[in-house]
């Protein structure tokens, strides 16, 4: 099975979270995961999407400014 809502965790990622949080999915604590292609966080237990950055243009208008 390939769901839209579940990646593979073998890829590169950069953690998110300073501090582990409990997964709304499986109830594992993970710090969240930010893989190299995806604009989205993961649970780095069970690959479940928690949120993506689709909405990312009011970053760069933060950066423009700056
Ligand atoms: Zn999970």
């Amino acid at each position: 099975m390939n769901g839209s809502n579940v990646i593979d965790l073998s890829r590169r990622y950069v953690r998110f979270y300073a501090t582990h949080i409990e997964c709304d999915f499986c109830g594992e604590l993970s710090r969240g995961r930010i893989y190299d292609s995806m604009q989205a966080v993961v649970c780095g237990s069970c690959g479940g999407v928690w949120w993506t950055f689709e909405h990312s243009d009011e970053w760069h208008e933060e950066a423009w400014d700056g």
